[in-house]
């Protein structure tokens, strides 16, 4: 699959059209919060919803709606609006400050240093997170700096937002506010790069696949 760092279309017409379970919803209002691009477009998706309603022809084709999506998005990458500006969490001033932006904070009851962490082994740690939907399992994950995830591959989907540090996956880095979106094709083992822990935001829909007995001996134990 592609490998991207913002939220991708579908997922985000999930998103605004209301259709997503809790879990999801909470990481992509998190990445939201960090991504001004992904902002922009969730801005231009809803003015183009309206503009759908309003303006559509009777019978529109499925292929003059995809060309007219098609021309907006085009028109959003290419363009440069004056909404530039750092997110709040981005700002000199408080960067340092606020690891964990809204909604995730009120879920994870305050910032990073009241982290309860649990041990998951090998340095890497993790924060189960309530939600009220079967259907995800929402969790804070630290992977201590220049470590990897074990290898592993998806039964379902799997949304990771870094809150801190970075991780590498291949040649792609992901850096603070950037989403990697993760289905059943995907096989790979993030490696948080060196000097900073990474802590995320991982939400999944189904038990990984992981390559070592060893960690599948522990899974269930573990609820990964
Ligand atoms: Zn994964």
């Amino acid at each position: 699959m592609k490998i991207r760092h913002q939220v991708s279309d579908a997922l985000l017409l999930d998103y605004a059209t209301g259709v997503l379970s809790e879990g999801w919803r909470i990481a992509i209002a998190t990445h939201l919060a960090l991504s001004p691009q992904s902002r922009r477009r969730l801005a231009l998706m809803e003015m183009a919803g309206g503009a759908l309603v309003r303006d559509l022809p009777p019978e529109p084709s499925p292929l003059d709606e995809e060309r007219s999506w098609m021309a907006l998005i085009r028109r959003l990458e290419n363009s440069k609006t004056q909404d530039e500006a750092p997110p709040p969490g981005r700002n000199p001033q408080n960067a340092a400050s606020v690891v964990l932006p809204e909604p995730l904070r009120s879920y994870v009851g305050g910032d990073v240093a009241s982290v309860k962490w649990r041990p998951l082994g090998r340095g890497a740690y993790h924060l189960p997170i309530a939600v009220d939907d079967k259907n995800t399992m929402v969790r804070l994950l630290r992977i201590p700096a220049g470590k990897p995830v074990p290898e592993h591959g998806h039964r379902g989907r799997e949304l990771t937002l870094v809150l801190s540090g970075s991780f590498r996956d291949g040649e792609a880095l992901f850096a603070r506010g950037d989403l990697e979106e993760a289905d059943e094709t995907l096989q790979h083992q993030p490696v948080a790069t060196e000097g900073e822990d990474c802590i995320c935001l991982a939400v999944t829909d189904a038990p990984l696949k992981f390559r070592s007995w060893l960690v599948r001996a522990v899974q269930p134990i573990l609820g990964i």
